[in-house]
C-alpha cells in the first residue's frame, strides 16, 4: 500500500496550502493549516515554500515549481514516486494530452473512485477500506486500491461489509457528499460506477499537471 512517513498535515504546510488529506477534519477549525500555516521545519517560518529560492533574489526557479506541482499531486493521491513515475509512463503512452492522461489514471484509482463516490471521507480512509476487503469491483472482491478502472466498471460494498456499523451508517453521510458526474452512484445499494472518465474541469483545479510533465520531461 503506497503510504508516505511524514505526518498528515505537515505535507499541508510544505506544499503551502490545504490539501484536504484529512477528511472532515480538514473543514474544522482543528485543521492545524489553521493555526500553522507555515513549513514545518526549524527554518518553516523563514524559508519560501518553493524549496528552491534562489539565495537572496526570492524568485523560485522553474525547476521548484515543477517539483513542487508534482510533490502536489502526489500527495493528494497519495502516491509514492515509483507508482507516480509509472503513471507518467503510461501517460505518455496514451493518446492525447499526457497532463489529462495522468490526471485521469490517478482519478481513476479505486482508491480515489471509493472516495469520490462519497464511501470514505478521505483517500486514506478508502484506502484503508479496500485493502480491508470491503469493496468489490466487477463482483469480485479486491484489496488493492491502485487498481486503475475503467468505464463500465462497477464498484460495491461487498455484502458482509454491509453489516458493519461504518457502513450501515454510511448512507446518512454519502448523501452529504457530492459524487462528480463522470461517476454514477447509488446510495441505496451501496454501489456506483465509472460512467466515462472525467474531463479536465472536472478535476481538481489546482493541479497544474503542464508543470508535472515539464518536471519529467527535463529528467
Ligand atoms: Fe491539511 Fe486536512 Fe491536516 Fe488541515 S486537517 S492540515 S487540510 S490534512
Amino acid at each position: 500500500m503506497a503510504k508516505t512517513l511524514s505526518p498528515v498535515c505537515k505535507l499541508c504546510r510544505r506544499e503551502g496550502e490545504k490539501l484536504f488529506l484529512k477528511g472532515e477534519r480538514c473543514f474544522t477549525p482543528k485543521c492545524s493549516f489553521e493555526k500553522r500555516s507555515f513549513a514545518p521545519g526549524q527554518h518553516g517560518r523563514t524559508a519560501g515554500r518553493g524549496g528552491g529560492r534562489g539565495k537572496g533574489t526570492g524568485r523560485v526557479s522553474d525547476f521548484a515549481r515543477q517539483l513542487r506541482a508534482k510533490q502536489k499531486a502526489r500527495r493528494i493521491y497519495g502516491v509514492l514516486e515509483r507508482q507516480f513515475r509509472r503513471y507518467y509512463d503510461t501517460a505518455i503512452t496514451r493518446r492525447g494530452l499526457t497532463g489529462l492522461n495522468l490526471l485521469q489514471i490517478l482519478e481513476s484509482r479505486l482508491d480515489n473512485v471509493v472516495f469520490r463516490l462519497g464511501f470514505a471521507s478521505s483517500r486514506s480512509q478508502a484506502r484503508l477500506l479496500v485493502t480491508h476487503g470491503h469493496f468489490t469491483v466487477n463482483g469480485r472482491r479486491t484489496d488493492v486500491p491502485s487498481m486503475l478502472l475503467g468505464e463500465g466498471d462497477v464498484i460495491a460494498v461487498r455484502e458482509g461489509s454491509g453489516k458493519l456499523t461504518y457502513f450501515k451508517d454510511l448512507a446518512v453521510y454519502t448523501e452529504k457528499r457530492s459524487a462528480p458526474i463522470w461517476l454514477s452512484r447509488d446510495i441505496k445499494s451501496m454501489a456506483g460506477s465509472v460512467a466515462r472518465m472525467p474531463e479536465r474541469i472536472e478535476i481538481d483545479g489546482s493541479l497544474d499537471e503542464q508543470l508535472i510533465v515539464e518536471y519529467y520531461s527535463r529528467r
